[in-house]
């Protein structure tokens, strides 16, 4: 058994995983968090009202290939099935996404097979685009103008306030349309929802008694002092007070509404047209199946830059901020005490499968360091 004293910072996923981990192995682990809650951005409550379960920060699904976190997830919670299927309204019509089989029938009044369908959007695709460089060319060359601008073009500029014709060609990695009827979001092989929420997830990750949980406490750097070492799952450029310049991220407002009875019959509902202000409207009941409500709890999304007050929801990451990332990390590597993880510590975009994967990676690297008696470096996951 190992002694020592641990501060984590935040008591989202990050935190609490890594603090389990270490909490095991004799650790005596400190968790504080500014918020009043723990759970971080995965924080799901039931509203008093309709009994609904509500994913406060926005709806999250959980979705995995990875064994290990899988049988984690389930060794603190009941996972409910559940497969992410998303509509969306585009030119007075709703049709299924992703781009599937039946998205390109019913777009286009056919009744295609596959290979038809295949064969077809290859004509439709604009061929003379040799060299994408933007979103935009990327999408034209693969799908051709009309699905483009019912689909991809409004949703992608609400969802990053700037036009497809400015943002890299790299996010469209590759065709973003499917040749069958297959509408499951995602393709990974485990899939679920946490029975009863995933605050209760997190209470139970965190119900060890090496761990010490203090809500409402923000931390600042002469804390770090007390501890032996500190893993911090805040914004990077927070720890260095922002001295070089702030790190850029889209926020999100959620207009809140309920409703007496169903909504819109599903989950998630996308709004494709660039006149619609927002980028969704997400029913939370439907993503607990298993259970009936008579109201409804509604978040209509909007998207916009996160100014310094918002909650910084997704990282930028494009050129401007990469060179700005690039100087913080250069002073995290010369930090001493601090190890700097998840979606805020690492400014990138992280699913909960791989912010589990990598504290628990993260927790093992500092036994090994220990052991060995080496320096734990400030990134267990390199940020860039
Ligand atoms: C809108 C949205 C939808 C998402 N949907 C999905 C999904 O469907 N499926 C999926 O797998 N993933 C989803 N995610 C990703 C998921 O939210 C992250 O993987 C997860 O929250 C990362 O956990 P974390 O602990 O690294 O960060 P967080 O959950 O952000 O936790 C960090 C915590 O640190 C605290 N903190 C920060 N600075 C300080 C400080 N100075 N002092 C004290 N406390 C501090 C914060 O209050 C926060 O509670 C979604 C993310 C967003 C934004």
């Amino acid at each position: 058994m190992s002694s020592g004293k641990l501060l984590m910072v935040g008591a989202g996923l990050s935190g609490a995983v890594i603090g389990r981990y270490l909490a095991e192995q004799g650790y005596d682990i400190s968790i504080v968090d500014a918020r009043d809650h723990i759970a971080g951005n995965c924080y799901s409550k039931r509203d008093a009202d309709t009994g609904v379960m509500v994913h406060v920060y926005g709806p999250h699904i959980f979705h995995t290939d990875d064994e290990e976190v899988w049988n984690y997830v389930n060794g603190f919670e009941t996972f409910m099935p559940y497969k992410n299927r998303v509509k969306t309204t585009s030119g007075g019509a709703v049709y299924s996404l992703p781009v599937n089989l039946h998205t390109i029938n019913q777009f286009y009044g056919k009744t295609m097979r596959p290979d038809e369908a295949r064969a077809f959007i290859e004509e439709q695709a604009d061929t003379t685009i040799t060299e994408p460089q933007t979103f935009e060319d990327q999408a034209l060359r693969f799908v051709g103008p009309d699905l483009y601008k019912a689909f991809f073009k409004g949703y992608t500029q609400k969802q990053w306030g700037c036009s497809p014709t400015e943002l890299p060609a790299s996010i469209l990695k590759r065709l973003p349309v499917r040749f069958n009827y297959d509408d499951n979001y995602f393709f990974h092989r485990f899939q679920g929802m946490p029975e009863n929420g995933y605050t209760v997830m997190v209470e139970r990750i965190l119900d060890h008694p090496n761990i010490t949980v203090h809500l409402n406490t923000r931390f600042t750097r002469d804390q770090a002092a007390e501890y032996d070492h500190v893993f911090y799952s805040g914004p990077l450029d927070g720890w260095f007070d922002f001295d070089l310049g702030r790190l850029g991220y889209r926020t999100l407002d959620f207009e809140r509404f309920t409703f007496e009875g169903d909504y819109q019959g599903c989950a998630v509902m996308n709004y494709g047209e660039e006149e619609v202000p927002f980028t969704r409207i997400t029913e939370h009941k439907h993503f607990a199946p298993w259970e009936s409500h008579e109201g409804s709890v509604c978040y209509r999304e909007f998207s916009r830059a996160a100014e310094p007050d918002d909650i910084p929801y997704y990282p930028i990451r494009q050129v401007k901020e990469k060179e700005l990332l690039g100087r913080y990390v250069e002073r995290a590597a010369q930090t001493d005490g601090v190890t700097f993880v998840g979606r805020l510590g690492t400014y990138r975009y992280l699913d909960m499968d791989v912010t589990i994967r990598e504290a628990l990676d993260t927790a093992r690297a500092f036994l090994d360091a220990r052991e060995a008696g080496t320096k734990m470096p400030a990134f267990a996951v390199q940020p860039l």
